[in-house]
């Protein structure tokens, strides 16, 4: 099967989707493998080196696309390259499927086989494909680091004879994948850190992270059968903003990496919170992309509130492009290893497998994942 791996055309994006190392193994499958000019050249990866691996290097993206049995990438595709494939190809990548009903409708309309990474479920088995978990991880960490280099205090305490620093207060608000990689990045550099979020499961994690966890009476709070939460109602939003606000205030940064599958990211620390914070503080929302978790953020841009930092960068694994690129290719090779069939040495989609039933959005010209069909009444 003939493997296309175009290079990433979204502004700043600088990560590359296949590493040298992926597409040896991809070759080493059996899979005829081509990826586009200058694919890894923004992670210092050459064309000889793709070449070395038995993979060629095309000029000729549009006609990769077209010839192409199987396309990997990285981001969700322009339409018009999702409809410049041909039927029965199989393309795996990012694709927002929440977001992008009719990049769902073309492909089902080009009878294209197209599988979600964000939809890969999250479980043991999958935990190496899981490329939400690696390229949160580091999302967690660049949070902290860029907090830490735009705060105007030190992270750690220090005692010296000029006197004593007292640690920089840090609160991290949701602690999934991400909360709980800032959580140890801001322990590691010395800072007092304090974390929330509204599953119960997540105390004991960050408590043994040597964090304080906050408590708030939510009464009932849920989670799906992949674990992640489910929305609040009003009242428990603003039962939770009212404990947010005084940690906040207290606190030299905030990191907010609150998301609820699916849906909007809920508005958590309002304007009024962030301007009651010490100016100089720094707020980091990683949660822009789903529509940030703070009020007054804004999408890739730094905002100021009475001399408070708010940081809204889109895309933060980008800034490691090479560690993201890294573990993205890992996780996208390892789905391909997964749904390789050695006897037919190519992929061969059953959309009944229980695996591809959460992450197979098209196929054969029908929407078949039902939580995409149902989200857009499709
Ligand atoms: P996510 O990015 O969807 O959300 C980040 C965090 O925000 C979550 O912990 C969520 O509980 C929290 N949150 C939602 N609403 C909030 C609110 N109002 N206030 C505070 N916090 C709020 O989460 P994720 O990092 O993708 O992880 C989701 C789940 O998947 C977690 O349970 C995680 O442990 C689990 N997971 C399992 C595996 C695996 O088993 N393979 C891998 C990765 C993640």
């Amino acid at each position: 099967m003939r493997i296309f791996v175009p290079k990433e055309t979204a502004p700043g994006e600088e990560r590359a989707p296949v590493t040298p190392e992926t597409a040896k193994k991809l070759v080493a499958l059996g899979a005829e493998v081509a990826v586009e000019t200058g694919i890894g050249a923004s992670i210092h990866r050459s064309d000889t080196e793709y070449k070395s691996t038995g993979a060629s290097v095309l000029d000729d993206r549009m006609a990769g696309l077209r010839e192409a049995d199987i396309v990997l990438r990285l981001r969700k595709p322009p339409i018009e390259e999702a409809a410049a494939l041909r039927e029965g190809c199989i393309h795996i990548s990012f694709l927002d499927p929440f977001n992008e009903r009719d990049l769902i409708e073309q492909f089902a309309a080009a009878k294209v086989s197209a599988i979600s990474m964000e939809m890969i479920p999250r479980t043991s088995i999958a935990q190496k494909m899981d490329a939400l978990s690696s390229q949160a991880n580091l999302a967690g960490y660049l949070a902290v680091v860029l907090a830490a280099e735009e705060l105007d205090r030190i992270f750690p305490m220090m005692t010296t004879p000029a006197g004593t620093i007292q640690p920089a207060r840090v609160f991290v608000i949701g602690v999934g994948v991400a909360g709980l990689q800032a959580i140890a990045t801001a322990k590691r550099l010395g800072a007092r850190v304090e974390a929330f979020d509204t599953r119960p499961a997540v105390e004991e994690q960050v408590r043994s992270l040597g964090a304080r966890f906050v408590k708030v009476d939510l009464g009932k709070t849920e989670e799906t059968e992949q674990g992640y939460a489910k929305a609040l109602t009003e009242e428990q939003l603003a039962a939770q903003r009212e404990v947010m606000a005084k940690h906040c205030a207290s606190s030299d940064v905030v990191i907010t990496t609150a998301q609820v599958f699916g849906r909007k990211a809920p508005v958590i620390v309002t304007t009024a919170m962030v301007q009651r914070m010490r100016p100089g503080s720094v707020v980091v929302d990683l949660a822009i992309e789903t529509g940030g978790n703070v009020e007054c953020a804004e999408f890739d841009k730094v905002v100021e509130v009475n001399g408070v930092r708010v940081f809204g960068y889109a895309n933060m694994p980008s800034r490691a492009a090479i560690p993201a690129s890294e573990m993205y290719s890992n996780n996208i090779g390892s789905l391909v290893e997964h749904l390789w069939n050695k006897e037919r040495s190519g992929i061969v989609i059953d959309p009944a497998d229980e695996f591809l039933r959460g992450c197979l959005i098209t196929h054969e010209g029908q929407v078949v994942n039902q939580i995409i069909k149902k989200h857009h009444n499709l």
